[in-house]
């Protein structure tokens, strides 16, 4: 039937019944209670005449006999469908929904009310707007249905099938749980776009209201069954592992892991740690990337000493007996080294100072070390501190880093498997300076007896007792090392050897070392006293015997292949034969064969690797005045320089040297040291001499060297290191040095044979310097001065020979 024709049929005066919570929408079917008596009679009207009847809400549900103001405007024609009376009077009718009307007039209220009414048309219009927005409406429809709102499928599909816009939104919003406000709303929404729009703004809101009650409720899910899920999967894994026949693999792992936990004697928190950790293990799948992390941290719980350490023997004959054997000479060191243990042995406990070597390279820092361990029974370790970038070198980085590792400490201490080594750190004048970060309060703390018994690393997390281990620190150099640390120590001096005294060492130590290494008997093989000297002087230039000790190897090295390739006898390697081994000469020792010359001075420096001699060349050459400096200057050697020419032209005169050689040349002072002198200042008496050699053309000895700061009035200042640069100079064959006058005491300390073979010059002034410097006369002469300069005008280039074949 269309709404046109139904239209005609309609009364215009109707029945009406009044509905408490109900609102009816067209084409909708509902069933109704009617209990009251005037709805009864309405009712019983209705089916006398052609079934209609005139349904509209009351404003209030409660009110039992709603005035006309009470009651909404509009409402819906339904016609009865079925009608069924109660034993107790009352009625039940099945109605649908048939046209919106709106009451014109009231007719009557007894025995039932009446009403004219008029039909309200609807118009059906269909344009891409409203068919977009009856497509939204039922995708909402059914996203609600989705979520959970309980509509029956047969509705979802009914709505999806209606194309009247007016009639969707009617059946969409009858559906929804609206308050009855709001589907009066609907039912007086009269244009379909407008109701359209109407409901879905509804739905809208349904639709938020449900979206957020099953979040909420996934959440509560989430946190109830996260446990038991774990549970019950974990279960699976372990039924899934028993079946594959791993499940026992497993379990005598993590029993295993237990005994060695145990026997690790751990401290009880770590320990406690050890085993929860252990857990965590247990629970975790097998292919789980965490189980190796945690695999790897309970190893090194359990490889760390926490109760392992060397019984220690402590005889001080003894220990001076092990020094002895171990070593050559080195009286003072072991001296000390022998006050310290004594201390030691008093006092029973780390608490003393910790000792720190310094000295170059290779004069015997580590191998004290070593003897000092095998004197008191105890392992012995080293790690070098050079390089050390940051704190977590030292102290590890936390576990959450990948690929975390415990400290440098800890790690050492785990490889010497003792909590009470002799532990040697190399180098700390190295740390800190150029580094970022600092590793010295890290280190503070591991040298700190008061705090190293509970050193903190951030991977153990836990903290490990270093308070047994016997600290020794080396360095090269003394002043780099941080202030803080070197408070904390006790400084052992290691200057560096003779001639004499490395000879001895080679013969007694090096070689009977390197024959053992090299598998070769005292039979095979004998290098004689006068080889060694000539390796000393012309094959190494060390303070220390690293070299000589590597010298020798290379030697035992050729050997030991000829006697594998069969040779018999002995070979005796002597100064004659000792190039076939080691090819030629690396060095020049001893000046014979050198020329005084003009230009060209040596001097004396200090560097990391111990005393050294540099050759000073200087020449002139038209120009302005111009200082011209090359080679391995650093800052204060520059100003060096500089003071030595404004000394020159202040004593002008008096050296015979043109007075303003300032302005018709340029001077230029090369210093070609290998290594980087230590202590600019130190080289100033060096340069102004062969300045003032240069303008005065007069050669400077050979076989004097100098050291000394100059002032700008000429006066020679004291220096540092003296020894280590007489040594250097006795080393090269030289025999006699200039030094500042206040250095003077320093001679004290240096070895008996250098004293009496090194003849040392104090001076304290410039003039001083040149009067012995220079070669005699020559300065006053001029006439010898200009032969002299002619025989040294290829200045500079016998020095320039022997330098660059250092090192
Ligand atoms: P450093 O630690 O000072 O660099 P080392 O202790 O490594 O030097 O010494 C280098 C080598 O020289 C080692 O084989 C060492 O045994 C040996 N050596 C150094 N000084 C002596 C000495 N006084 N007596 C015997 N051998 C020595």
């Amino acid at each position: 039937m269309s709404e046109a024709s139904r239209a005609q049929e309609m009364p215009d005066t109707l029945p009406l019944i009044p509905l408490r919570d109900l609102i009816l929408f067209p084409n909708l079917v509902v069933p109704l209670f009617v209990g009251r008596e005037r709805s009864i009679n309405a009712l019983e009207e209705a089916m006398r005449q052609g079934h209609l009847v005139a349904l509209v809400t009351q404003m209030k549900a409660e009110t039992q006999e709603p005035e006309h103001e009470e009651l909404y405007e509009i409402g819906c024609v339904a016609s009865i469908m079925q009608e069924l009376k109660l034993p107790d009077g009352t009625a039940k009718a099945l109605v649908e929904g048939q046209q919106r009307f709106r009451i014109l007039e009231w007719l009557h209220d007894d025995p039932y009310l009446r009403v004219r009414v008029e039909i309200i048309e609807e118009e059906v219009r269909l344009d891409v707007e409203i068919e977009a927005l009856m497509r939204a409406l039922i995708s909402d429809f059914e996203h609600a249905s989705e979520l959970g709102k309980p509509i029956p499928q047969e509705v979802l599909m009914a709505a999806s099938t209606i194309e009247e816009p007016g009639r969707l939104a009617d059946f969409v919003a009858f559906h929804l749980n609206l308050k009855v406000e709001e589907k009066q709303q609907i039912l007086e929404a009269l244009d379909p776009k407008d109701r359209l729009e109407k409901t879905a703004k509804f739905l809208r809101k349904e639709l938020e209201i449900l979206e957020l009650g099953s979040k909420i409720q996934d959440r509560v899910k989430d946190q109830m069954t996260k446990t038991q899920r774990e549970y019950f999967l974990r279960e699976q894994l372990k039924a899934i592992q028993q079946e594959l026949g791993q499940y026992d693999e497993i379990q005598a792992e993590m029993d295993e892991y237990k005994e060695k936990i145990k026997e690790a004697a751990m401290p009880e928190e770590v320990e406690e740690k050890a085993l929860k950790e252990l857990g965590r293990l247990e629970k975790m799948p097998a292919a789980s990337a965490e189980t190796s992390v945690i695999r790897t941290y309970l190893d090194w719980l359990i490889g760390l000493p926490w109760n392992k350490e060397s019984e220690e023997k402590l005889d001080l004959i003894e220990a001076q007996k092990i020094l002895d054997e171990d070593h050559y000479g080195l009286e003072k060191v072991k001296e000390r080294v022998l006050e310290y243990l004594a201390v030691h042995k008093l006092t029973d406990l780390m608490r003393g100072p910790i000792l720190c070597f310094v000295g170059p390279p290779g004069v015997g820092k580590t191998s004290i070390g070593k003897s000092i361990a095998r004197a008191l029974g105890r392992e012995f370790i080293r790690m070098s501190l050079g390089g050390v970038r940051d704190e977590a070198e030292i102290r590890g980085h936390r576990r959450t880093y990948v690929g975390a590792l415990p400290g440098r400490i800890v790690q050492s201490i785990s490889q010497v498997g003792t909590n009470n080594p002799v532990f040697m750190m190399d180098e700390v004048d190295k740390v800190g300076a150029d580094f970022r970060g600092d590793p010295t309060s890290a280190l503070l703390e591991v040298l700190d007896p008061e705090q190293n018994f509970s050193f903190q690393d951030h991977y153990l997390e836990a903290p490990f007792d270093l308070s047994n281990v016997m600290f020794i620190t080396t360095a090269n150099l003394l002043d780099p090392i941080p202030p803080a640390l070197r408070d904390r120590m006790e400084v052992i001096h290691f200057p560096g050897y003779t001639e004499d005294e490395k000879l001895n060492i080679a013969v007694q130590y090096l070689v009977p070392k390197q024959l053992i290494e090299h598998g070769l008997a005292p039979t095979k093989l004998e290098v004689t006293g006068e080889a060694i000297r000539e390796i000393v002087r012309r094959y190494t230039r060390e303070a220390g015997v690293r070299n000589l000790e590597r010298t020798i190897a290379m030697i035992c090295r050729q050997v030991a292949r000829k006697v594998v390739e069969g040779k018999k006898g002995k070979t005796r390697v002597t100064e004659r034969t000792l190039h076939k081994y080691l090819g030629p000469p690396k060095f020049s020792y001893g000046l014979a064969e050198e020329r005084d010359e003009v230009g060209a001075a040596t001097g004396l420096v200090w560097t990391e690797v111990g005393g050294d001699i540099i050759y000073i060349e200087a020449t002139k050459m038209p120009g302005k005045g111009k200082l011209n400096l090359t080679g391995q200057l650093g800052e204060v050697m520059k100003e060096s320089a500089q003071a030595a020419v404004s000394y020159i032209r202040t004593r002008a005169a008096k050296l015979g040297i043109d007075e303003d050689f300032n302005e018709k040349y340029d001077m230029h002072i090369h210093v070609p040291a290998a290594a980087i002198p230590k202590d600019g200042p130190s080289a100033g008496i060096t340069m102004a001499t062969s300045l003032a050699s240069v303008l005065t053309g007069c050669p400077v000895r050979r076989d004097i060297a100098m050291t000394g700061e100059i002032t700008l009035r000429g006066r020679v200042l004291p220096i540092g290191g003296l020894k280590e640069k007489l040594l250097a100079a006795h080393r090269a064959g030289i025999t006699t040095v200039l030094i500042p006058k206040e250095n003077v005491r320093d001679l004290e300390l240096l070895p008996e044979r250098v004293r009496d073979e090194l003849e040392t010059i104090p001076v304290e002034n410039m003039d001083e310097v040149l009067s012995k410097a220079l070669v005699r006369n020559c300065v006053k002469g001029q006439k010898r001065a200009k032969d002299s300069s002619r025989k040294g005008s290829s200045t500079g280039k016998a020095a320039s020979k022997k330098a660059s074949s250092k090192g």
